[in-house]
């Protein structure tokens, strides 16, 4: 089966190699017979309605976020309508920001969201930078990660979070809430990258993807043991370290 990615600013946001997921996801997939088909979504580029499975969306500092802020927000409509038609969208730190309503930087100046998850953020001085291990408890897993931002991210009436935080700093370093979900997309602070660490978050975008592309969602079980290695390794260091200043 094809899987039909969405890539969106992949020249612009790609902090932390944050493309790497998409080199985890393409992997995973071809381990299983499908096959990841992706597409670069670019400044000026339309969204393709219907013909994208999974969106995804990169981290990056204030300035690159500036740069593509407004285009994004033109591309406002297009997204919420591929996410309310059961498309998955996974979005990594500043990419996460920028699907909320909106995100005023270091600066102290407002960069337009999209506003596809209920949440806002506001940049402070002090940056949250460590490892973080989080509780998705919806899902009954762990997610491993790293952490690096200005941003404050506070979630509004109605939006869930991706996971409790167990170690680390989370959306706002007060809330214990880490990240947000809305139907099958996902926004982050995780970097990392993240799929890398956490093999069934990969999995379960995959077979989300798979669903809206109409295919079988099951996917077989991989060894994975490099991978839960580096879970492993990752959340420890989070539980010792994790969220301080
Ligand atoms: N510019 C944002 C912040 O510092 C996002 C940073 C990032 O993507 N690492 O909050």
């Amino acid at each position: 089966m094809k899987i039909r990615v969405g890539h969106l600013y992949p020249d612009y946001l790609n902090i932390y190699a944050d493309r790497g997921n998409i080199a985890v996801l393409s992997e995973r997939a071809r381990l299983r017979g499908h096959e990841l088909a992706v597409q670069a979504i670019g400044i000026h580029d339309a969204v393709p309605v219907g013909e994208i499975d999974l969106f995804y969306i990169g981290g990056g500092q204030d300035r690159e976020q500036a740069l593509v802020a407004h285009d994004l927000a033109g591309k406002a409509s297009a997204l919420r309508e591929a996410v309310e038609s059961d498309a998955a969208f996974l979005a990594v730190c500043g990419g996460y920001q920028l699907l909320g309503r909106y995100y005023r930087d270091v600066a102290g100046h407002e960069q337009p969201g999209i506003g596809l998850l209920p949440l806002h953020t506001i940049a402070d001085k002090r940056r949250m930078i460590g490892d973080v291990l989080l509780d998705c408890a919806w899902a009954g897993q762990t997610l491993a990660g790293f952490e690096n931002h200005a941003g404050r991210t506070i979630l509004d009436e109605g939006a869930e979070p991706l996971g409790r935080v167990v170690s680390g700093f989370g959306n706002d370093g007060e809330s214990g809430h880490e990240g947000a979900r809305y139907r099958r997309a996902y926004g982050t602070y995780l970097h990392g990258p993240l799929l890398p660490r956490n093999p069934w978050f990969a999995d379960h975008l995959l077979s989300e993807a798979l669903a809206h592309a109409g295919g079988p969602t099951e996917l077989r079980p991989l060894r994975d043991e490099l991978e839960h290695d580096a879970h492993t390794i990752s959340a420890a260091r989070a539980r010792a370290r994790g969220g301080k200043f």
